[in-house]
């Protein structure tokens, strides 16, 4: 059978201009045949979307052809073929040149309507797709998933779609306010004063490794981290701490776009590492730090891995290595240091006498000795976990390790050849931690309201 599809658009001054968009002849004898196929459907919206481009150009070069001063018809100085880019396909647009008019002074002496309409000559919402794929899979297999379903232009290369997401994050970036020590606003006064806030939020911080392609360094830390409101959407943040200029202002933003108010509280749960306790310091007036239960029970784990392998050489030395262990893991869990230095102490003495053919003894001792500098360090970040436990508050975000994962993990380290610039890195985390907690959109339809779906489509009757 032969099926033709037309349009009819009319202009604002009630004109009908009607138009053939497409005809197939489609059989009816096998699975395959029955409804659109994604070739038809390319070329349909192919065509329907070169007939509405031109329209709405035309209507509005034509609504800035005369001055708008004194009204007069502007004296036309031709015209040239501009691509206007998006989602279905690359749309040739006749883009013509006005004289301005001489009532007014003007720099230049002619001026292209259409460079206003079209800056860039990518559609926003193209944009937009590009950077949300992008995000989340690799830049080839985005250009191939969109021209699997697009009448995307044929153009459309990995390095476009590179460019366009960097495009997309230095907005972002650019809209970023600049560092300051302290975010603190309010005085005590002014917070007495302040409606009670909603629930505490509680944020963590964790990093990550990423493969360098710069000189000398096969990696670079990553910093995500998640804020974890009570009665509000999470969001992530990402950033590489050596490039990036104002991680505090960053995390700032995050915590005001989730309503914060400086009478809330925010637990921060880290690692205890220098440069995220850095960037959570001064950032809210009640606030505490927590070591994240997660990473103390993480080094035992790896300590009690040894012990198991030296089971196999030293039975009775490993059963009271084993012993101990138990002991500090309990003794931190209630927040009892005191107890439970003492027992890292003699788990260290311990092993330093243990006589052991033992292949990674000394990966054992070495681990121990780590563990013993690490909670000695972060002594003042370690709670009574089992209270907190009790009084159903957190003890870990567990969360976090798995923030790292979904921010770092597939986009970042899945391929092991990919290695990445800092900048690169930075860039894409902005995009990345915006597309994982759904804000990307958001974003777009703040820069371009028209992107908002006001109307919803009518169908035909
Ligand atoms: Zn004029």
């Amino acid at each position: 059978m032969n099926i033709q599809i037309k349009i009819q658009i009319t202009d604002l001054g009630g004109v009908t201009h009607e138009c053939n968009i497409a005809e197939f002849d489609k059989g009816f004898g096998c699975v395959a045949e029955i409804g659109l196929s994604i070739e038809d459907s390319k070329g349909l919206l192919l065509n329907l979307q070169q007939e509405i481009v031109a329209a709405q150009a035309q209507a509005f070069c034509e609504a800035h052809s005369t001055c708008s001063c004194c009204g007069r018809r502007l004296r036309r100085k031709g015209s040239k073929s501009v691509q206007y880019r998006t989602v279905f396909g690359d749309i040739p647009v006749d883009s013509p040149r006005f004289y301005h008019c001489a009532c007014q002074p003007h720099t230049a002496q002619t001026f292209s309507p259409l460079t206003a309409l079209l800056p860039g000559h990518v559609a926003p919402e193209m944009l937009w797709l590009e950077t949300k794929w992008a995000s989340l899979v690799s830049f080839g297999v985005t250009v191939d998933l969109l021209k699997d379903v697009l009448p995307i232009g044929k153009q459309l290369n990995a390095e476009t779609v590179r460019r366009h997401l960097g495009r997309v994050a230095e907005r972002m970036e650019s809209e970023l306010a600049d560092e300051q020590y302290n975010f603190i606003q309010t005085t005590a006064f002014e917070r007495e004063k302040l409606p009670n806030p909603a629930g505490p939020i509680t944020v963590g911080i964790d990093g990550g490794y990423v493969r360098s392609r710069e000189k000398g360094q096969s990696h670079f830390e990553v910093t995500v981290g998640k804020s974890i409101p009570a009665d509000r959407p999470d969001r992530y943040l990402g950033l590489v701490q050596s490039h990036d200029e104002k991680p505090k202002r960053r995390l700032h933003e995050v915590l005001k776009d989730q309503g914060w108010q400086e009478n809330q509280q925010i637990t921060f749960m880290t690692d205890g590492g220098d440069s995220v306790i850095n960037m959570a310091r001064d950032m809210a007036p009640a606030f505490e730090h927590i070591l994240d239960w997660f990473h103390i029970t993480m080094r035992i784990t790896v300590m009690h891995q040894y012990i198991k392998g030296l089971a196999h050489h030293n039975l009775a030395e490993a059963e009271q290595l084993a012993r101990i262990l138990r002991q500090i893991k309990a003794y931190l869990w209630n927040g009892n240091l005191h107890d439970g230095q003492i027992a890292i102490d003699d788990l260290v003495m311990d092993l330093d006498e243990v006589e052991t053919d033992y292949a990674s003894i000394k990966a054992l001792r070495k681990a121990a000795t780590e563990f013993q500098t690490y909670i000695s360090n972060s002594a003042w970040m370690i709670p009574n976990y089992a209270e907190r436990r009790r009084y159903g508050e957190r003890v870990s975000t567990g969360f976090v390790e798995s923030t790292v994962n979904t921010v770092v993990g597939k986009r970042f380290c899945k391929r092991q050849q990919m290695r990445w610039s800092k900048i690169g890195a930075h860039l894409m985390l902005q995009t990345r931690t915006r597309t994982l907690d759904g804000t990307l959109r958001g974003k777009f339809e703040q820069w371009y309201p028209g992107m908002k779906s006001a109307s919803p489509v009518k169908l035909a009757a």
